[in-house]
């Protein structure tokens, strides 16, 4: 028999109906045998995700100690679903436990990891599924890092002979049973983790978007769907901003050769898209695949005459970040210039001082940071096959009126990336979007 693994994202938790949809797609495949949960998301757009909550009790706790009103508000949140379930759980002792927990650790992961907890035995009492806690399959070294050959050892071992099971995302322990959790959205991660482990033939992430679109749906208005992405533009895509998917979620399933799926609960008719290793032969029709961007970038940007012919020149300058331990996203270099494109969060609070250190390392003849930076990449296979793309997006951004600071073409030919004022972001995002339309 076929396995599924299903993961249910925070819209499709949200609330009693949206989990009984939720279960309903479960119960419609026999082999959808393993259910991933996230915390109870968004159940209108001024609502506050579990998550969330979560993250502002742990700051009360630290505050004053006391945390009893922000618990309050999250405990109703859950006791109410699990009421309109009518579920058969003594759900009144599970957060009683919880809370208890809260005050025994303490820690923001401990804090955050109970959405998904709690997510995961309502589903498991809901569908009749066994409750496997992510705790006990998704491991950590006390460090905090993930341990990739222990989890997969520890779900081959603990999912052997249990036929149908739902396990809480994002989180996971370690030895000692402290609690750890992924990066925010990281419940895509648990999911992909257990298809690989499980050797599933199919890994569906059911959200609340009718599979990945071609750009931002906040950003423009009704974009295109994308039916099929290899893992690469996934990978590009996914890193670049557009978070429909966890960007690390892509290299479990790419070590299993796994597919995925990406669903909307709300039109489980809609077939998706599908993210497969390989794209097929007919897609190269199609110039590019998509665009996503993300705010938040700065660029160092330095001139010196022939520094082409000055060798060790870029590794003099990447030294430099490298001693503030400042990672980079592109380095586009003309032939007396070099831009270096480094995230805020990366070099926030030290950029005098890294500047400092640039100019006594390689005395150029100018170098300034530029903040309030954009970045757009624009993804496809088919860029690759068709001349003239880069002119056709940089020809839509000039009539648009918005000017590129930075340029930098993948040497896989399949991604150009520019860099715009933030001011401009979302023009440039519809502009590009509707060049290629
Ligand atoms: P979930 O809680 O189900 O994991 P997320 O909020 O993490 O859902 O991801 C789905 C959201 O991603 C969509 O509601 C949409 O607003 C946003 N999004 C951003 N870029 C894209 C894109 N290119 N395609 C689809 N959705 C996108
Ligand atoms: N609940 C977590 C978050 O909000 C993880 C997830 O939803 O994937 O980031
Ligand atoms: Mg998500």
């Amino acid at each position: 028999m076929k396995i599924k693994v299903a993961k249910f994202g925070g819209t499709s938790m949200a609330d009693a109906q949206a989990i009984v949809r939720s279960a309903d797609i479960v119960k419609a495949e026999p082999a959808r045998r393993y259910v991933v949960v996230s915390a109870p998301g968004k159940r209108y757009s001024q609502d506050v995700k579990v998550t969330d909550m979560l993250y502002e009790c742990f700051h009360m706790s630290e505050m004053d100690g006391n945390f009893d009103p922000a618990f309050e508000k999250i405990k109703e949140r859950f006791a109410g679903i699990a009421a309109d379930l009518g579920l058969d759980m003594d759900m009144d002792a599970c957060l009683e436990e919880v809370k208890a927990g809260m005050y025994k650790y303490r820690s923001t992961e401990y804090f955050a990891s109970r959405g998904e907890y709690l997510s995961g035995r309502i589903m498991a009492a809901h569908l009749g599924f066994e409750f496997v806690d992510a705790a006990e399959v998704i491991v950590f070294t006390s460090g905090g890092e993930f341990d990739a050959a222990a989890t997969k050892a520890a779900l081959k071992k603990r999912l052997a002979g249990v036929k149908y099971a739902v396990v809480p995302g994002f989180y996971g322990a370690d030895e000692s049973g402290l609690i750890h959790t992924f990066s925010r959205g990281g419940s895509d991660i648990t999911g992909a983790l257990i298809a690989e482990a499980v050797g599933a033939d199919l890994y569906e992430n059911w959200t609340d978007v009718n599979g990945f679109l071609t750009a931002d749906p906040r950003i423009v208005d009704h974009p295109a769907g994308i039916q099929q992405l290899s893992y690469r533009e996934l990978r590009e895509l996914a890193y670049m901003g557009a978070n429909v998917l966890h960007p690390e979620s892509i290299f479990p399933v790419r070590a299993g050769g796994i597919p995925i799926n990406i669903r909307n609960t709300f039109e489980p008719e809609n077939k998706g898209t599908m993210i497969v290793p390989e794209i097929d032969e007919s897609r190269k029709g199609n110039t590019i695949t998509g665009i996503a961007g993300k705010k938040g970038y700065s660029i160092i940007y330095i001139e010196k005459s022939m520094m082409n012919s000055e060798i060790g020149f870029a590794r003099k300058v990447l030294s430099v970040l490298e001693y503030y331990n400042i990672g980079f996203e592109h380095m586009p270099s003309g032939i007396d210039t070099l831009s270096i494109v480094v995230a805020d969060s990366e070099i926030a609070g030290r950029e005098s001082v890294v500047m400092e250190r640039i100019q006594k390392t390689v005395a150029p003849d100018h170098a300034e940071i530029k903040n309030g930076i954009s970045l757009i990449a624009t993804v496809g296979h088919g860029m690759s096959f068709k001349p003239g793309t880069a002119a056709k997006l940089c020809g839509a951004l000039a009539v648009a009126g918005v000017n590129i600071r930075m340029i930098d073409q993948g040497s896989s030919e399949m991604n150009i990336i520019v860099g715009v004022a933030t001011e401009d972001y979302e023009k440039a995002v519809r502009a590009i979007y509707h060049a290629f339309e």
